[in-house]
């Protein structure tokens, strides 16, 4: 929308010139982002040092400074921040050098445990909308301030859906064209076609899971999209052949990204589709390697945002597991590193009583030879998994064997798979469907 251009180019005057930067450092090459990453982290973790009375007290107790810190390998050193530390130093990770007034709040959404309470500031935020500009429009050859319709959720923003003067004030400043993903009645979603008819937009965002049901809702109707340039895929993990439909419905290539409200954008697909490139300008990735049943080398992602210096976090345990990319360089030509695959959340490790651990993209999967829609996986207890299932699919009794075979070739032998059926699914508060979570009385942390 010519508007939203101009809102976006006028408003963002910013970061515009670190959006310049990034389309040119995207393509460094990998030694001269690695310098150019451990330049900021220095810079970070003097100012932490000195502004922030957490790390002050983080470095005197491993008998350190800064300056010990010659390298990305000795980041290592430094302790992993956690969730529950952020809680208990809220006020002690704010830094002091900060005017109050400059502090900017935000919370993660909370879907999947209790919200998360934290301080971003102005640089932070312009750096972040750079990066977004690159890996949700750019990517895709569109700019932004183009026309965008956004399949999104998020039911304690914005309540039963977007009001109208809502949706117009977003199209005329953004260019984007949302629905409330969490209520996609067959009807809802005729009228955001009807919408994105008139609207024409250039690229289609959202959930994965609301985009692929949107999708099915397309193909079984044999109804139209409007043609986009690019499907930007977000805040789930996708499995291959949920992306290939997706591409497929919409004749247009899909990208795929990572990020979490805590630190914007933290990888982004490429028309390679090689794994995704770490945002290394934003983010330093490392993996704190754990074992998990089926693959070589899981990891924790441990995240150090680089930009934000009101409240930094520096080696955070974001929640989700990765595997790492190996130095594997990608034929696109960009220097950022690779993340072979982000596999989901720590929560979605399903825990057992002779420490088996099994990630929840596994029992997703290997449920792929069954052709069924929906379904969730729930732990409930340390030796036993629920498989929960509308009733006309609960009923076909063959189909139960065949999967209840299947799993027990993964899962431990004292531990059981059972069956159950139920009218519908839940989503999560902020809109999103779970395939598998845990359920249990006492939670084992991971
Ligand atoms: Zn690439």
């Amino acid at each position: 929308m010519f508007t939203a251009r101009w809102y976006q180019h006028l408003s963002n005057r910013d970061s515009a010139e670190i959006a310049g930067f990034l389309r040119g450092s995207q393509y460094w090459p990998p030694e001269r982002l690695r310098w150019y990453q451990f330049e900021k982290i220095r810079r970070l973790l003097e100012h932490a040092y000195r502004h922030v009375p957490y790390y002050r007290r983080v470095f005197e107790g491993i008998g350190a400074t800064p300056a010990d810190i010659r390298t990305l390998a000795e980041m290592e050193k430094l302790p992993i921040l956690t969730k529950e530390i952020i809680r208990e130093n809220f006020e002690d990770l704010i830094a002091t050098n900060i005017p109050k007034e400059h502090l900017i709040a935000n919370s993660t959404g909370g879907s999947t445990g209790e919200p998360l309470r934290l301080y971003q500031d102005r640089q932070y935020e312009q750096w972040a909308n750079a990066a977004r500009n690159r890996g949700w429009y750019e990517i895709a050859g569109c700019r932004p301030g183009d026309n965008c319709a956004v399949l999104w959720g998020a039911m304690h923003e914005i309540g039963e859906d977007f009001p109208l003067k809502e949706r117009l004030r977003s199209l005329l400043t953004t260019g984007e064209i949302p629905l409330n993903a969490f209520n996609l009645s067959e009807e809802r979603k005729r009228y955001f076609l009807k919408w994105c008819h008139m609207l024409r937009p250039r690229l289609l965002r959202g959930y994965v899971t609301a985009i692929h049901d949107f999708a099915g809702f397309l193909d079984a109707n044999n109804l139209r999209f409007p043609q986009v340039q690019g499907v930007i895929l977000c805040a789930e993990t996708v499995d291959p052949h949920v992306q290939a439909f997706v591409e497929k419905v919409f004749k247009a290539p899909s990208y795929n990204t990572y990020g979490g409200r805590e630190l914007s954008l933290i990888a982004m697909e490429c028309e390679h589709k090689n794994g995704l490139h770490e945002i290394s300008e934003n983010n330093y990735v490392e993996f704190e390697p754990i074992t998990l049943t089926g693959y070589q080398d899981a990891g924790n992602l441990l995240i150090t945002n680089l930009n934000n210096y009101a409240m930094p976090f520096i080696r955070y345990r974001i929640g989700d597991i990765g595997i790492p990319g190996n130095g594997k360089q990608c034929e696109c030509g960009r220097g950022l590193p690779l993340v072979s695959k982000v596999i989901g959340r720590t929560t979605e490790v399903f825990v057992f009583a002779d420490g088996t651990r099994i990630a929840g993209e596994m029992f997703i999967h290997l449920m792929k030879d069954f052709s069924l829609k929906e379904y969730q996986f729930v732990q409930v207890s340390d030796s036993r998994v629920v498989l929960r299932m509308k009733s006309e699919e609960f009923n076909d009794l063959d189909r139960q064997a065949a999967i209840r075979e299947k799993y027990a070739r993964y899962l431990p032998v004292d531990a059981r798979l059972d069956f159950e059926k139920v009218d519908g699914f839940e989503k999560t508060a902020t809109g999103k469907f779970r395939f598998v979570f845990r359920q249990m009385n006492a939670v084992r942390e991971s």
